[in-house]
């Protein structure tokens, strides 16, 4: 598989990497800012037997993403799955005292780039090609009190995700979501509570946060062939939260 990844280079993304470059895979991936991040992620693909590629693209940039999957392809080829991953979360706050700047940023990245990276998807993918989509149980959660911006941009991408599957179908592309709970990566540090997933996992039924493994192995099996008649799901990984 040549998959591409938006946001490979830290957390549930850099862990999708990972796990397809130890199944053999080539991973194109893009990330905001951190180029050393990126970096290590690239060797530890190539490390596991992979081939990995990445590009500094801002999700909400059309352009700048647009050519981050013309470069993939001139390298790898044509893509076979698409994981529109890049994501961002604003300090823990009441909706009421979220500054404009910050909603609008929010939902530029999760929701214009979430759609800016389905569409190139869509027009990319083959038959057989594949799409998985980073929503997150805050969808249908809200986060009162926490990020209303960023639950409402989850579930923006939800319903992308139910029409898109809708549209492409019929191409015999599949378009599925994940909706991960409290999993332990850094946007937490974003959030202003780098202790939240673990606080709150522990209250969760399966009493604990999820890793970002268990949500790339969600994510590889809905792009693999084992999940063919699986399209339109949204698939919580949240430990029964
Ligand atoms: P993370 O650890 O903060 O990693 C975010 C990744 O996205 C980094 O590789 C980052 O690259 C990249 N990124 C950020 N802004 C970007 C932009 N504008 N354009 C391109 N790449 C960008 O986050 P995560 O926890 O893995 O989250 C990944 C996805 O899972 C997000 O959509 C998030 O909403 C969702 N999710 C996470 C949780 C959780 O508990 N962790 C739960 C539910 C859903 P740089 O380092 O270069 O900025």
């Amino acid at each position: 598989m040549h998959l591409f990844v938006t946001g490979g280079s830290r957390g549930i993304g850099a862990a999708v990497c990972r796990l397809a470059g130890a199944g053999g895979h080539t991973v194109s991936f893009t990330y905001g800012s951190n180029a050393a991040a990126a970096e290590a992620t690239a060797g530890a693909v190539e490390k596991a037997g992979g081939k990995a590629m990445a590009e500094c693209a801002d999700a909400a940039d059309a352009q700048a993403l647009a050519a981050a999957f013309d470069a993939a392809e001139a390298r790898f080829g044509a893509l076979s799955g698409v994981v529109v991953n890049a994501g961002i979360i604003g300090p823990v706050a009441p909706l009421a005292e979220m500054a404009p700047e910050r909603i609008a940023r929010v939902v530029g990245v999760n929701v214009t780039g979430a759609l800016l990276t389905a569409r190139e998807a869509a027009r990319r993918l083959s038959p057989g090609g594949a799409i998985v989509v980073v929503s997150s149980a805050a969808a249908r959660l809200g986060s009162p009190g926490e990020f209303i911006d960023y639950a409402a941009s989850k579930g923006a991408t939800d319903t992308m995700t139910i029409g898109l599957a809708k549209e492409l179908g019929p191409k015999g592309i599949r378009v599925n979501a994940v909706r991960p709970g409290l999993i332990e990566t850094d946007i937490h540090i974003d959030a202003g509570a780098p202790d939240r997933a673990a606080r709150l996992g522990a209250s969760t039924p399966l009493g604990r946060a999820g890793t970002a493994e268990e949500v790339a192995e969600t994510i590889l099996w809905l792009l693999s062939d084992k999940a063919r008649y699986v399209s339109g799901a949204l698939l919580d990984v949240a430990g029964g939260r």
